[in-house]
């Protein structure tokens, strides 16, 4: 496979933090991408929740299909624009390693809980995981990632901690937060797959779960204009048939969007190498018309299904547990296994700690240290 001369190149890539002597057979991105697979934060995404907590159902998506479906589509749209597909699936396998149990509710209680610590951001954290916190080389703390793999994790960074982390690693991957460019396409790429999966996903799970209907979704164009081409097809579709059929004809849609937009934008502004296409904008993108369609389904999916009382009555008990166990093991650090326990920074050493667990393992955590059951 051929690659653009904007498609980052493993050949030219800006190097790991740690020296290597390059592998015999695989090129730097498919070891990144291999070292992410092997890693102890990836196997735990398999009961990390996405939307639905891991025992409501076992239907529902977790972290870890979640990252996979991010890969399939992302390595979907790089080959056709002939981007890096093994940097995309790198990128896409980790982008979720810093999530805290509980979806966003462990990570909102998780940041309230180090409001005097700098906060937690789970984009930053999946960094941290690669960088600092994997332990599996003898010579050095993390995954030792290229510099594409990283920059693409770190997908947002706050100003405060983008300086603090060009200061440690100057002109590094947080510069582009403090100089407003962009990263490079392939990182560009996987923000979008993560949309258009978890979009297309949450209305799936969010349908069988009953907690929304195909008839609201009525409401939402995106949706509601392949639900009907769909049944035009095939006027006797539905159920399930239905609510896939309708899915696959909207993925599709919104990926030879994508397809469609960024050769539009490539043609416009014709970068020559991956660092031009940093400096010319958001490369990777929706057309206008697709990206007001997407902005639409959001906005249905957070008040119809984020916020649905039922997701909201689990969030409540997710953040009770997160608190508590912040709480607790800030009092007694000794609750923790040694590594966390002996370090100076400790309220960072508990945040680490939470963030890396499943969701069961937080709830029974939880339970031996107060006692009481919460969401099991
Ligand atoms: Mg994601």
């Amino acid at each position: 496979m051929t690659l653009a001369c904007y498609a980052c190149d493993p050949a030219r890539s800006r190097g790991r933090r740690h020296h290597e002597e390059p592998a015999p057979t695989r090129t730097e991105y498919q070891r990144d991408r291999d070292r992410i697979v092997h890693s102890t934060a990836f196997r735990r995404l398999v009961y990390k929740t996405q939307v639905f907590l891991n025992h409501e159902g076992d239907l529902f998506r977790t972290r870890l299909t979640h990252s996979l479906e991010v890969a399939q589509l992302g390595r979907s749209v790089a080959r056709s624009l002939q981007l890096n597909e093994d940097l995309v699936e790198g990128i896409a396998l980790a982008h979720d390693l810093g999530h805290t149990p509980f979806g966003h509710a462990g990570q909102d209680a998780l940041n309230d809980c180090m409001a005097g610590w700098g906060g937690f951001e789970h984009n930053l954290q999946s960094l941290r995981v690669v960088d600092e916190l994997e332990e599996r080389y003898p010579r050095y703390n993390g995954l030792n990632l290229t510099f594409e793999t990283r920059e693409g994790i770190l997908k947002h960074c706050s100003r405060a901690n983008a300086q603090r982390i060009d200061a440690a690693e100057p002109g590094g991957v947080a510069r582009r937060f403090l100089d407003r460019s962009q990263p490079g396409l392939e990182a560009q790429l996987c923000n979008l797959a993560d949309e258009i999966a978890y979009n297309a996903h949450d209305i799936d799970d969010g349908v069988r779960s009953g907690l929304i209907t195909m008839e609201q979704l009525g409401d939402v164009t995106l949706f509601a204009d392949f639900h009907a081409q769909a049944l035009r097809e095939y006027p006797d579709l539905q159920g399930r048939r239905l609510l896939y059929e309708s899915i696959r004809r909207m993925l599709s849609a919104q990926v030879y969007d994508v397809i469609e937009a960024t050769r539009e934008g490539l043609r416009r502004t014709v970068p020559g190498s991956p660092d031009e296409a940093r400096l010319a904008g958001a490369l990777v993108d929706f057309s206008d018309a697709m990206r007001a369609k997407s902005a639409a389904l959001k906005h249905f999916l957070l008040h119809q299904l984020y916020r649905h009382p039922q997701v909201m009555a689990m969030t409540g008990q997710a953040r009770q547990i997160v608190h508590e166990l912040f709480a607790a093991y800030l009092a007694e650090p000794g609750q923790m296994p040694a590594g966390f326990a002996a370090r100076p920074d400790s309220a960072r050493a508990v945040a680490d700690y939470i963030a890396g667990m499943t969701d069961r393992f937080a709830a029974r955590e939880h339970e031996r240290l107060t006692g009481r059951r919460l969401l099991v």
